[in-house]
């Protein structure tokens, strides 16, 4: 499949693709939306901005178009990635008024969504733990439920979603379609195909957790004490909207305080947070009254802000997967994209284990790297002496010891 208009899609969603200007699918759409009309159980495999929202959305639609009493689910880790995902369904059912949807997340009332299931919903995007709370109340069924999406599967599992997505399984009609999206495919994501999942195809979309190609990745070696000085500097000489990685809530807040100090324009995203705040947080980046998201690592996936121009390890994940989700929300569809890491010397250990993680993925990336204290972006427009090719392998020299002005 070349183009959208080749599927025979429903005039409304047809139509709703015109009007968001998209022609052409991408590679996991390509793959998965022929295979999905054609009813299969789907593993898709594919990395973050891939286009993997509108790769179940289009056939779901198309579905419940052709299907009137049928409904969907759709189950995401988090409220973000909810959110997120309602909006695109948003676009891709403005043309179909008689599919109403209802999004059931934790951290905001439920009455209203009762209300609204009351008067009947046929795409649902919830959270596991909200949705298990509306089983038991008895306030939705899914008596006439045609298909179910797991999205971002991987995730759900490392938050420990496993036991409720095992209590929501026995709710959920035997003859169905389910598709499963994940970014990685261990074993545990297998163990839940194989519990969900009927004859799946697999669907993979460039090999398996490796960054976005567009991502330009460097790190800044620099102190525990002068990573708000070394922030401060790269924040001036970088340009664009900038996504900030701090380890926990507290250093997210103490962070997002500094930077306002030096007049930056700041929201914060963590899960301390209240859901309108969060939510406020998200929609101020989103639309650029905010330049700059310090957060979490509740921030490290699903999220789709197109205009990320920077992602910026104010400390490293503890998780090395969870560096690829990082940087995958820079270079957004396409676009370029900046990753800048900060390593102290107590971060070499978790730094090398990144580097380990990335150097197995198989494909490595290219790595730059500046001396310490120096921004990295400095050295943006260096000679390819000062660039490294990143193998994967530990560095066995001591880059405190360098000359300063001397890449590694
Ligand atoms: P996702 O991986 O679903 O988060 O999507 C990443 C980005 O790609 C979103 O900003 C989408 O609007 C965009 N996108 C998805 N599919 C297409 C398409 N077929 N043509 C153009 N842009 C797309």
């Amino acid at each position: 499949m070349q183009y959208f208009n080749e599927l025979q899609l429903q005039q409304p969603i047809a139509q709703a693709l015109q009007s968001m200007r998209f022609e052409k699918p991408t590679p996991i759409q390509a793959q998965a939306i022929p295979l999905a009309i054609d009813r299969k159980d789907i593993i898709a495999c594919a990395q973050t901005g891939t286009g993997k929202t509108a790769a179940f959305g289009i056939p779901i639609i198309d579905r419940l178009l052709k299907h009137p009493q049928k409904t969907a689910l759709i189950l995401v880790p988090t409220r973000e990635l909810a959110a997120q995902v309602t909006e695109v369904l948003k676009d891709l059912t403005r043309f179909a008024p008689s599919i109403n949807g209802a999004i059931l997340i934790g951290g905001m009332s439920i009455r209203p969504q009762i209300e609204k299931l009351r008067r009947g919903v046929r795409l649902v995007v919830a959270t596991p733990g909200r949705l298990l709370d509306h089983l038991d109340r008895r306030t939705l069924d899914f008596k006439s439920l045609d298909i179910l999406v797991l999205d971002e599967a991987d995730r759900m599992l490392d938050m420990g979603f496993a036991p409720q997505l095992n209590k929501i399984l026995p709710y959920l009609p035997k003859t169905r379609q389910t598709l499963l999206f994940s970014a990685t495919l261990p074993a545990n994501i297998e163990q839940l195909s194989a519990r969900y999942l009927t004859h799946p195809v697999r669907v993979t979309v460039g090999p398996v957790s490796r960054p976005v190609e567009k991502i330009q990745q460097s790190i800044v070696e620099t102190t525990a004490a002068g990573k708000n000085e070394t922030l401060v500097d790269e924040l001036h000489a970088r340009k664009g909207s900038v996504l900030i990685f701090a380890r926990t809530k507290a250093r997210t807040d103490r962070v997002a305080r500094h930077l306002k100090k030096y007049g930056h324009s700041v929201a914060r995203l963590h899960g301390d947070r209240t859901q309108g705040q969060r939510t406020s947080a998200m929609a101020g980046f989103r639309d650029g009254r905010f330049r700059i998201l310090v957060a979490t690592d509740i921030a490290a996936r699903g999220i789709d802000i197109p205009h990320i121009a920077n992602v910026i390890n104010y400390d490293l994940p503890l998780v090395p997967e969870d560096y690829l989700h990082r940087i995958g929300r820079t270079a957004r569809a396409g676009a370029e994209g900046h990753a800048v890491s900060f390593i102290t010397p107590e971060d070499k250990a978790q730094w090398r284990a990144i580097s380990n993680f990335l150097g197995k993925t198989g494909k490595s990336s290219a790595v730059f790297v500046s001396p310490r204290g120096e921004p990295a972006s400095k050295f943006a427009g260096n000679t390819s002496a000062s660039r490294k090719k990143f193998s994967g392998k530990p560095r066995r020299s001591n880059p405190r010891r360098r000359p300063a002005g001397r890449p590694a």
